[in-house]
C-alpha cells in the first residue's frame, strides 16, 4: 500500500468514489456495535473513517475498532459524500494497518477537550503538539520565516551565518553562558550584532542571519527565555529611519502571508488576522514619557529605562504596532549613534507591539575614533573588542540595522499568552529537558 495519497484536508465531498490511502493518527474512537467510527487526523485535519464489518472483513474490523488512541494509522478506501457526517464525507476502508500502536494510558490528551498544566504539556511535547491548535503556531511560524525569506531576497539581501560560539561579550554586563573551548574559555553569543557589523566593513552590503541567541538572564516571564530565534538585519549606506522602514514592512509582509496562506491554521486557532497598517506611528522616548506622566503616579526621569508598567500603558493607549524613537544614548548600546547636536540622544529605536517590544535597531556608530569613545563612555575596556574595532579602521561604510524575536512576532501575531507557545522546545531557567 502507498503510504499515503491525500492529507485529509484535501478531502471534499466532491473526491466521491476515490480510492484515498490517508495516514496520521488515531484521533478518536468510537463504537457502537456493528458499526465503528475511527477519526483520524493528519496535519490538515480529520477524517472520519467509518468501519463496517462487511467490507473489512471480520478480523481487520475487530482489530481496527480496538485500535488504541494516538496509535499511528494507515487507511485505504473509498471516499463517500455523507452530509451528516463531519466536512461532509466518510472514507469506507477496505484496509487498516496500525503502523505503530500507541501506550495506554497517553502522557497528555491531545484532543483538546481537557486543558492541562504548561509544565505537563512541555513534558510531554511531542503529544501536545499533535493538538492542532499547539502545531498550527509552528506551522504559521514557518509560514513566518518563509515570508521573512521572501522579502529579504526581494529586497537585495544575502543570507549570514555568524559564529555562535564566541570569545567575547556584545555589550559587555549582560550574561552570557561560558562553555569550555579546548583550552579557553568561550561563550555562546547573546546577539550576532557585532559579526553582522563587521559584515559592512566586509562590503556585504545588505545582510541577513536568522538565527539563534542565548542570554543567561534569570528572568522568569512569559516574554523571555534563555534561547530564542533572532531575526538580524544589517544594511549599509541606510540610516535608522531606512531600516525602520524595511522592519515594518518586514512585519506587515509575514502577516499578509500568513492571512493569504495558513487559512486552516488560522481557522484552527479561530483568528481573524488584521494585517497592521504601515507606516506605523513613531513616538520619541521624550513623547512617550510624557505621555506615560499623564497616568497618576509615574516617577520616571529622563534618562530612565522605560519599565513594564510604561510600555504596558502606551500599549494600550496606542493600540496598534509603534515604534519608539530617540532613546537617551546612555541606554542604548555604545554601537548606537549618537545625534551629532544633541549627542545625549541617539539614533535608536524599538519596535512595539502593544503587548511587548518586538525588536531594536538604530543607526550604527561607523566612526572608529568615536565607537572606542562610546564604549569607554559605557565602562567597557576598547582591548576586548579589537577583533571588531579592526574592522572600523580601514573603511566602514555607514549602517543601520535591528534585530527582531522570532518569537514574539508569532506570539503578538496569533494572541498567545506564554512565548513558550511559540517554541518548540522553550529553554528556561528551569527547563533544558527535552
Ligand atoms: P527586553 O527589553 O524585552 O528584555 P531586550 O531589549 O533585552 O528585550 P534586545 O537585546 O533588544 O532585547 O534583542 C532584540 C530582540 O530580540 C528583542 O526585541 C526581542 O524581540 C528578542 N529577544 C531578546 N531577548 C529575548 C529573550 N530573552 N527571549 C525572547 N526574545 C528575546
Ligand atoms: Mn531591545
Amino acid at each position: 500500500m502507498i503510504l499515503r495519497t491525500h492529507y485529509s484536508g484535501d478531502i471534499a465531498p466532491e473526491l466521491d468514489g476515490k480510492e484515498v490511502t490517508l495516514a496520521g493518527f488515531a484521533h478518536e474512537t468510537r463504537d457502537l456495535g456493528g458499526i465503528a467510527f475511527l477519526v483520524l487526523r493528519d496535519r490538515k485535519g480529520l477524517a472520519q473513517i467509518t468501519l463496517v464489518k462487511k467490507l473489512l472483513g471480520k478480523d481487520a474490523f475487530k482489530m481496527a475498532r480496538s485500535i488504541s488512541r494516538e496509535s499511528v494509522v494507515q487507511v485505504k478506501g473509498t471516499v463517500k459524500a455523507e452530509a451528516k457526517a463531519p466536512r461532509g464525507f466518510e472514507i469506507l476502508p477496505t484496509e487498516v494497518k496500525v503502523l505503530s500502536a500507541a501506550e495506554v494510558p497517553l502522557p497528555l490528551d491531545p484532543t483538546e477537550k481537557v486543558e492541562c498544566e504548561l509544565d505537563t504539556r512541555l513534558d510531554a511535547r511531542f503529544m501536545d503538539i499533535r493538538r492542532p491548535c499547539v502545531l498550527a503556531a509552528f506551522e504559521i511560524e514557518s509560514s513566518v520565516l518563509q515570508s521573512l525569506r521572501d522579502y529579504f531576497y526581494i529586497h537585495g539581501m544575502t543570507e549570514v551565518f555568524t559564529p555562535k560560539i564566541v570569545a567575547a561579550a556584545t555589550e559587555g554586563g549582560t550574561d552570557l553562558f561560558p562553555i569550555s573551548y579546548f583550552e579557553k574559555e568561550a561563550f555562546l553569543n547573546q546577539s550576532p550584532q557585532l559579526y553582522k557589523q563587521m559584515l559592512m566593513s566586509a562590503g556585504m552590503d545588505r545582510v541577513f542571519e536568522i538565527g539563534p541567541i542565548f542570554r543567561a538572564e534569570e528572568h522568569d516571564t512569559r516574554r523571555h527565555l534563555n534561547e530564542a530565534i533572532s531575526i538580524d538585519v544589517e544594511v549599509s549606506f541606510a540610516n535608522d529611519q531606512d531600516v525602520m522602514e524595511l522592519l515594518e514592512g518586514a512585519v506587515a509582509k509575514a502577516y499578509s502571508y500568513v492571512k493569504e496562506n495558513c487559512d486552516y491554521q488560522l481557522q484552527v486557532l479561530n483568528l481573524d488576522l488584521q494585517v497592521p497598517k504601515v507606516p506605523f506611528r513613531r513616538i520619541t522616548y521624550t513623547e512617550a514619557l510624557e505621555m506615560a506622566s499623564e497616568r497618576a503616579g509615574v516617577t520616571m526621569q529622563w534618562g530612565d529605562d522605560l519599565d513594564t508598567e510604561t510600555e504596558k500603558f502606551l500599549g494600550e493607549t496606542i493600540g496598534e504596532h509603534y515604534f519608539l524613537t530617540d532613546w537617551p544614548a546612555s541606554i542604548k548600546p555604545y554601537y548606537t549613534l549618537p545625534y551629532e547636536d544633541r549627542p545625549e540622544v541617539c539614533r535608536g529605536f524599538d519596535l512595539m507591539h502593544p503587548r511587548m517590544e518586538l525588536a531594536s535597531g538604530a543607526q550604527r556608530v561607523h566612526d572608529h575614533n568615536l565607537l572606542v569613545k562610546r564604549i569607554e563612555e559605557k565602562g567597557l575596556e576598547p582591548d576586548g573588542f579589537e577583533f571588531y574595532l579592526k574592522a572600523f579602521r580601514y573603511g566602514m561604510p555607514p549602517h543601520a540595522g535591528w534585530g527582531l524575536g522570532l518569537s514574539r512576532l508569532v506570539m503578538t501575531m496569533l494572541k498567545l499568552e506564554n512565548i513558550r507557545d511559540a517554541v518548540i522546545f522553550p529553554r528556561d531557567r528551569r527547563r533544558l529537558v527535552p
